[in-house]
């Protein structure tokens, strides 16, 4: 049965050039003639081609790049068009709050999306999170603005998304546990010492997903898997320690809540982001999707394991981190955007990139109850302490 759903919504969109972001607009082509998205704005940071295609097509009020020079190309190219472009982060500011917009999509890579998301947040706006580093490192702040201003906020990171749909399935207090299924990314089973040599080309291929080079070098060091921890706990306000990392190599099961009476309730689907994406537009309803349907039978098996978290040390850093909590998990998290730069501009090996994050968290000492402020200049810090050496 082919359902509709008459409420227009006016969507931000962040990062829209990036892997999430047109996934986003697909979904929103998936869904014309069921759900009117209109796009209010659109950034990116400095792939000024496909952000000019993008506003040709979808019209937005506003178009912001990040990247000053790109902004200045981009305003040339659509002097033409009704849409007013803007730049840096005031610009982004600017789309994050535009004044129709129901919800902000937040796909901005890393860090760079924490300032606009939280103006989007003190706007009133809805958000559809997908930059998780935004709760990692600014979690309490970030949830405490959500219930202030009454906002909605829906997860699109595909574990957290699976989360809140199994949330559904009882009460909060009900909740004994989280599981969290990762994949376990290309290097699932090797030993430290078959990971000396791996290079770049063999870490961003990614068995299941196809997503943007930063979140792939995540997902093969663990370290993605660590941040969606603290994601979570931030989102459902769990303990760290009752969030359990499952390896589920076929990405079929996205995560799992068990509840009280040990019933254990899942989200499965084939992985594809745009499910996610998909809910968060849509949610409290649930609309018809182009995406295959999982097919049992043809499934040859479903498998299970426990992750290995003294090869892949960033699982157990970022526990760390978010266990000892206040400016840590910033530090732990521009650690880890400096040292996955580094080494996709191959000044770094594989494994350098958890021996950066875990000698920097020993290296910088945690502030608790930051500010927003504290946590930029931490961020800023640690990024000027570890490009000097790399
Ligand atoms: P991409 O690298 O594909 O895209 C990032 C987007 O952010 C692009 O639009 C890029 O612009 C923009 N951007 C980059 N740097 C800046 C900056 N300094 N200031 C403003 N904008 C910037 O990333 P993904 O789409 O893969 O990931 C986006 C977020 O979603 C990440 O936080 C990731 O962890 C999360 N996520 C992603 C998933 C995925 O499947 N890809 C799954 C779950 C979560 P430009 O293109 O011009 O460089």
């Amino acid at each position: 049965m082919k359902g509709t759903d008459n409420q227009i919504l006016n969507v931000s969109i962040l990062g829209s050039t990036g892997s999430i972001g047109t996934q986003a607009l697909e979904v929103i082509d998936d869904l014309k003639g069921i759900k009117d998205i209109r796009v209010t704005a659109l950034t990116g940071n400095s792939n000024v081609k496909l952000l000019e295609e993008q506003v040709r097509k979808y019209k937005p009020q506003t178009a912001a790049a990040a990247d000053e020079k790109s902004a200045a190309e981009l305003r040339l190219r659509l002097a033409d068009t009704d849409t007013k472009v803007v730049s840096g982060e005031d610009g982004l500011i600017e789309a994050a709050s535009a004044d129709k917009t129901d919800m902000v999509l937040s796909a901005i890579v890393g860090f760079a999306g924490l300032v606009p998301t939280m103006h989007s947040i003190k706007c009133g706006k809805d958000i559809a999170l997908a930059n998780k580093e935004t709760l990692v490192t600014a979690g309490s702040l970030f949830m405490n603005a959500v219930a202030e201003n009454n906002v909605r906020l829906l997860p699109v990171d595909s574990e957290h998304c699976a989360i809140f749909q199994s949330m559904l399935g009882g009460k909060r207090a009900e909740v004994s546990k989280i599981l969290l299924t990762a994949s376990g990314g290309p290097f699932f089973g090797r030993s430290r010492g078959e990971l000396k040599s791996v290079t770049k080309a063999d870490a961003l291929k990614h068995p299941n997903w196809t997503m943007g080079a930063k979140i792939t070098i995540d997902s093969a060091t663990l370290m993605n898997k660590g941040l969606e921890v603290l994601e979570a706990r931030w989102l459902f306000d769990v303990d760290i320690e009752d969030i359990e990392v499952i390896v589920h190599r076929e990405s079929i099961i996205h995560s799992m809540v068990e509840f009280c009476d040990r019933s254990i309730i899942a989200q499965m689907s084939l992985p594809s982001m745009k499910h996610p994406i998909q809910y968060a537009f849509t949610y409290p309803n649930r609309l018809p999707s182009p995406d295959k349907p999982v097919s049992f039978s043809d499934l040859a098996e479903m498998t299970f394991y426990k992750p290995d978290e003294e090869t892949f040390r960033c699982l157990a850093l970022a526990k760390k981190a978010g266990k000892t909590g206040g400016t840590m998990p910033a530090i732990m998290n521009a650690a880890n955007e400096a040292a996955v730069a580094a080494f996709l501009s191959d000044k770094i090996g594989f494994l350098d990139i958890a021996d950066i994050v875990e000698n920097t968290m020993n290296t910088f000492e945690a502030k608790q109850n930051p500010t927003i402020e504290e946590i930029i200049e931490t961020d800023r810090e640690v990024r000027t302490q570890i490009c000097q050496h790399c």
